[in-house]
C-alpha cells in the first residue's frame, strides 16, 4: 500500500498562511514522502466572500521556500485536477442530489428571516438553536412538505439549501493521533451541504474532493476535529471508504492560554507567518520568518517540533532526516506551545552549520543594499567563517563583523576608559611601527612580532592588546586581534592605529 499514499494540504486562500498552516503542510509532505506517496495542494476557495487576492500565490511561495513543494496542484495539473474548488464547481450538484435520492439529505426552503426568528425564539427560552431531528419537521423542507409542494417550489426557482440528515446512532471513529472517539449523532445539526446558487459548502466540497482525489489520509489541524463526525457520516452515506484521519494539535501562545495569534507575535516581537505579507486592502504589512532572516531549514525544524518529537535527544533535523523519522504515532494530541526563544535557537544551530559561502553571499547582498563596500566575495566568506558562531541572523553580522569592512568611526566610551591610558598613544605608536615593518603579514607573523616586543619591554599584555583591539574594531569585541589585523591588512591596521591615536589623545 505504501506507494499509494495520497495526502493533501487544503488551505482556503483567505490571507497569509499562519505557521500552523505551514506545519500542517509540512506534516502532510513528510508523511507523503515517507511512504513514497503524493502530496497534493488543493485550494478551497468556494467561499468567494472570503477570497483574498494574492493569498494562493503566497501559499505556493511559502511551500517552495520551505522546500516542501507539492506534487499535484494548481500549475501542476494531473488526473485528479483541477485543484481549485472554484474550478470544480459543476461537479458537486450531482453528489448533493445523490444524497437526497438515497434519503441522507433533503431540500430546505426556510428563509434567512424564518431561521433568525426560530433562533431568537430558542434563545429567549435559553436554549441553543439547533436544526436537526428534534425539530426539522417544524420547518419548510422536503421532509415536512408534500412531494408536490416541494416540486412546485423547485420548479418555480425558489431558493433552497440541501441539508444533511445524519443517521441517528453512536458513531465510533478513529483518529490516528487521538485514537478512538465516540459520538452521539443525535447531537449533530443538519448541516447545509449545498445551496441553490450551485455552491457547495466546505463540508460537501471537502469530502467529495478527498474522495475524488483518492486521498488516503486526511492530516489537518485540530480545529477540524468537530467536523470529523459529519465527514465520516458523509462517506458512509455515499458508500465510500473514508480516508484515515489525523488531527494535529493546536499551536498555542508562548504564555497564557489559547491559540497563537498574529497579535501575540506583534506584542512579543516575532513573526507568525512564513513570509512577509502585505494586506491588499489595508496595505498593512505583516512580518515573515523569511524576511526576519530565518533559514528555511530552521523554519522546517521549528515547525517539525510543534507537536511532534522523535522520542530521542536529537533536535536538529533536516528535511531528509525528518522524512525518515516522522510518524503520526509520535505526534501529541495536546497543544504545542510556541517558544520564540527556542525558534531562535534552531535558527542559530542552522546558521553555524550553513556554508560560509552561502551566508557570505547573503551578507554581501545585504551590504550592497546598504551601499557598503565589501571587497571580494572570498573576503566576505572568510569574515563569515570567523564570526558566524556568534551570529543568529545575517543581520547580526553587521555588528559582529562590520569592522572588517569599515574603519571605526567612533569608539565605545566605556571601552576607551578601560583600555586607553595616558601612555597608550606612545605604546600604540610603537606597535604601528612594528606592524608596518613586519614582513610576515599573517596573523601568526604579526602576533609574533608584537608579542615579542611586549615581552622585551616586560609590559603587561593587556596594556597593548586592549588598545590595539579598540583601535582596529572600535570596541573590545571580535575574534583574535591579529587575525583581524591580518585580514584587514598591514596598511589598514597601521592607519586605524593612527586614527585612534589622533582621536583619543
Ligand atoms: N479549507 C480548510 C482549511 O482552510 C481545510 C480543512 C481540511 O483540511 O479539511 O483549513
Amino acid at each position: 500500500m505504501s506507494d499509494q499514499v495520497r495526502v493533501r494540504f487544503a488551505p482556503s486562500p483567505t490571507g497569509p498562511l499562519h505557521i500552523g498552516g505551514v506545519r500542517t503542510a509540512l506534516f502532510n509532505y513528510l508523511f507523503a514522502k515517507q511512504h513514497q506517496g503524493t502530496f497534493i495542494l488543493r485550494i478551497e476557495d468556494t467561499d468567494q466572500n472570503r477570497y483574498v487576492p494574492g493569498a494562493e500565490d503566497y501559499i505556493i511561495e511559502a511551500l517552495n521556500w520551505c522546500g516542501i513543494p507539492y506534487d499535484e496542484g494548481p500549475g501542476k495539473e494531473a488526473e485528479c485536477g483541477p485543484y481549485r474548488q472554484s474550478e470544480r464547481k459543476s461537479m458537486y450538484r450531482k453528489y448533493a442530489e445523490q444524497l437526497i435520492a438515497s434519503g441522507s439529505a433533503y431540500y430546505a426552503f426556510d428563509t434567512a428571516e424564518e431561521l433568525a426568528e426560530a433562533r431568537a425564539k430558542a434563545e429567549a427560552d435559553k436554549q441553543n438553536f439547533i436544526y436537526n431531528h428534534h425539530n426539522r419537521k417544524e420547518f419548510k423542507n422536503s421532509l415536512s412538505l408534500t412531494e408536490e409542494d416541494v416540486q412546485q417550489r423547485l420548479d418555480s426557482g425558489e431558493p433552497y439549501v440541501v441539508r444533511f440528515k445524519p443517521e441517528l446512532k453512536k458513531l465510533y471513529m478513529y483518529d490516528e493521533i487521538r485514537e478512538g472517539i465516540e459520538i452521539d449523532t443525535s447531537l449533530m445539526d443538519d448541516k447545509v451541504l449545498f445551496k441553490s446558487d450551485g455552491m457547495p459548502t466546505y463540508h460537501l466540497a471537502n469530502v467529495v474532493d478527498d474522495h475524488d482525489m483518492r486521498i488516503t489520509h486526511v492530516i489537518r489541524g485540530e480545529e477540524w476535529l468537530p467536523s470529523m463526525a459529519l465527514h465520516v457520516l458523509l462517506y458512509e452515506s455515499f458508500g465510500w471508504q473514508a480516508p484515515k484521519f489525523a488531527h494535529l494539535p493546536l499551536i498555542l501562545k508562548p504564555t497564557g492560554k489559547g491559540k497563537l495569534s498574529k497579535r501575540d507575535g506583534d506584542k512579543m516581537g516575532f513573526s507568525v507567518f512564513p513570509l512577509e505579507w502585505k494586506d491588499p486592502k489595508t496595505g498593512e504589512i505583516s512580518r515573515g520568518f523569511r524576511e526576519d532572516g530565518f533559514l528555511p531549514e530552521a523554519m522546517v525544524n521549528i515547525l517539525a517540533f510543534l507537536g511532534w518529537n522523535p522520542g530521542t535527544e536529537q533536535e536538529i533535523f533536516g528535511l531528509d532526516e525528518l522524512v525518515k523519522a516522522f510518524g503520526l504515532d509520535k505526534v501529541n494530541s495536546s497543544g504545542a506551545k510556541y517558544d520564540p526563544e527556542k525558534a531562535e535557537w534552531f535558527q542559530q544551530q542552522w546558521f553555524v552549520q550553513q556554508d560560509d559561502a552561502v551566508i557570505g553571499a547573503a551578507f554581501a547582498k545585504a551590504m550592497q543594499k546598504k551601499g557598503m563596500e565589501y571587497g571580494s566575495q572570498d573576503y566576505v566568506n572568510m569574515v563569515v567563517g570567523m564570526v558566524k558562531e556568534r551570529a543568529v541572523f545575517v543581520e547580526d553580522l553587521f555588528e559582529l563583523a562590520g569592522f572588517f569592512f569599515v574603519s571605526p568611526s567612533s569608539y565605545d566610551e566605556k571601552n576607551v576608559q578601560k583600555a586607553w591610558k595616558q601612555d597608550t598613544p606612545e605604546i600604540m605608536g610603537k606597535v604601528a611601527e612594528i606592524i608596518a615593518q613586519t614582513e610576515d603579514e599573517s596573523a601568526a607573523g604579526l602576533s609574533n612580532a608584537v608579542k615579542g616586543w611586549i615581552k622585551e619591554q616586560e609590559m603587561g599584555f593587556g596594556k597593548v592588546m586592549m588598545p590595539l583591539r579598540l583601535a582596529l574594531v572600535g570596541s573590545l569585541m571580535g575574534p583574535d586581534v591579529f587575525e583581524i589585523a591580518a585580514m584587514i591588512g598591514k596598511n589598514e591596521s597601521v592607519q586605524r592605529i593612527q586614527n585612534a591615536i589622533h582621536e583619543l589623545s
